[in-house]
């Protein structure tokens, strides 16, 4: 047996375990296995830092969400928004669920297009869109959904000079209750602004109004907002419908709905406080049918979920690289991820898990992650059992958006694996090397040497 390393004692004041009005806190179990694989197989095999995605969770909270508003309004279609989460593999799933893509740049287009998705089943959201990209959209029949009026003038430009016709639909922003409002995309519903675009849409031949999109913001934390937003699309809807004889195809609701996280500032758990999906689908659809229209006519639902898909089913396993006592005695552990892997921490509170059985003490913890710099904090605080050097933890519910908005900075970019339903373990993105990130500099000639060599 190897001697156990000695380790100065400190006295903390234990304050875990206390009652307050919401209950005990409650014991930390161990995550050991991520869909009945060990967690340190996992690592063995790939490494620390390791994002882990399960195939199985995905397509679950896709069936169960669908399902959701599939029962309350016949025609329901989501398109995968590509920033929360582009992997090739992830959006795969998506599209192999019956999902279109969301995208939000040429580079997203592009990204759809090569994995087999066709213009048609494309939505190009997103206030940047040049020339180009809208002449490839247009022509390979992507419904373009138009932020302002110098995209709606290049679109009227482009669509004579190649004489053809556009898909599109307008972006409305409007005031749902959320303050401060999202109202820099798209056109604002009440100063006019809205129907105005659409009007000057109905006279040109060469575009063909397919529907009406709405993204009211991100992790909105109730249901209300929607039924707002939604009646304000059938406000416009209704007016079209009835001045001009248009009938939409569609109504896009846009994503927004919350994940299991925890906002900063957020006192109880994300899934203690938050409305059901369900809240979300019956304020959503029972605005739809104030459309009073027959079931025929009704317009498609189009939702473009995003963290609330996906956010849950993603893993941030990471290891301790050392602890140390701060001068307050504060446990500090150090990891081997940070806020590079994590640009999330930000705005939430991340879950933690340890992944072996601790002993039921907790203290007050601070959790770095490896950079040099001041601002790489996982966590500032939270009672975390005492862990030692080459203990692991997991970062729970980071599938959204950490793996699109990660920094190579620093440290390369480690392996992200997926957990197929039938228990294999596939790397969908590689850990990056040195060259991957080199390839595309260039040194100046005048550069490339130098000597080092010191003449004292
Ligand atoms: C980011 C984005 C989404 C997805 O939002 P979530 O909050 O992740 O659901 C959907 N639509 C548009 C236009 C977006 O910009």
């Amino acid at each position: 047996m190897s001697k156990k390393r000695y380790e100065r004692p400190v006295i903390v004041k234990q304050q875990s375990g206390f009652m307050n009005k919401y209950g005990a806190r409650e014991s930390i179990k161990p995550l050991t296995e991520i869909d009945n694989i060990k967690i340190d197989e996992l690592t063995e095999k790939f490494g620390s830092p390791l994002f882990v995605f399960s195939e199985k969770q995905i397509r679950e909270k896709y069936r169960r969400l669908y399902k959701i508003f599939k029962t309350r309004y016949p025609k329901v279609r989501f398109a995968w928004s590509y920033k929360t989460n582009y992997l090739s593999a992830i959006c795969s799933i998506y599209h192999q669920e019956g999902s279109w893509a969301e995208v939000v740049s040429e580079f997203e287009y592009d990204k759809a297009r090569n994995l087999g998705v066709k213009g048609e089943n494309i939505i190009f959201n997103g206030p940047d869109k040049d020339e180009a990209a809208l002449e490839k959209a247009i022509r390979e029949k992507a419904l373009i959904h138009i932020d302002h009026f110098d995209e709606l003038y290049m679109i009227m430009e482009i669509t004579e000079r190649i004489d053809i016709t556009a898909n599109v639909a307008i972006r409305v922003n409007m005031d749902t209750g959320i303050y401060p409002p999202w109202n820099r995309f798209g056109f604002n519903y009440e100063n006019g602004e809205a129907m105005l675009a659409l009007k000057r849409i109905l006279v040109n031949d060469r575009l063909k109004l397919r529907g009406l999109h709405t993204h009211i913001g991100t992790y909105i934390m109730s249901a209300e907002p929607y039924r707002v937003a939604t009646l304000k699309l059938v406000e416009l809807a209704k007016t079209l419908y009835n001045q001009y004889d248009v009938k939409l195809e569609y109504i896009d609701i846009g994503g927004g709905f919350p994940s299991n996280n925890t906002l900063k500032g957020q006192y109880l758990d994300a899934e203690q406080i938050l409305p059901t999906y369900e809240d979300y689908a019956d304020a959503i659809t029972s605005a739809l049918f104030e459309l009073n229209l027959p079931a025929d006519e009704l317009p498609v639902l189009t939702l473009e979920t995003g963290r609330a898909l996906i956010d849950d089913s993603g893993y941030l396993i990471s290891t301790v690289i050392a602890t140390k006592r701060l001068s307050t005695g504060k446990q500090a552990l150090i990891m081997d991820a940070g806020v590079n892997y994590l640009f999330t921490s930000y705005w939430f509170n991340h879950k933690l898990m340890p992944t072996k059985e601790t002993f039921g003490f907790t203290e007050n913890t601070v959790v770095y992650g490896p950079l040099c710099m001041n601002i790489d904090v996982i966590r500032d605080d939270i009672y975390f059992p005492t862990m030692q050097k080459g203990d692991k933890l997991v970062v729970l519910y980071v599938g959204a958006y950490s793996v699109t908005q990660w920094m190579q900075f620093i440290t390369l970019r480690p392996n992200v694996v997926l957990i197929t339903e039938e228990g294999d373990v596939e790397i969908i993105r590689e850990a990056e090397k040195l060259e991957n990130i080199t390839a595309p500099e260039r040194l100046p000639e005048k550069l490339k040497d130098f000597s080092l060599d010191e003449q004292l």
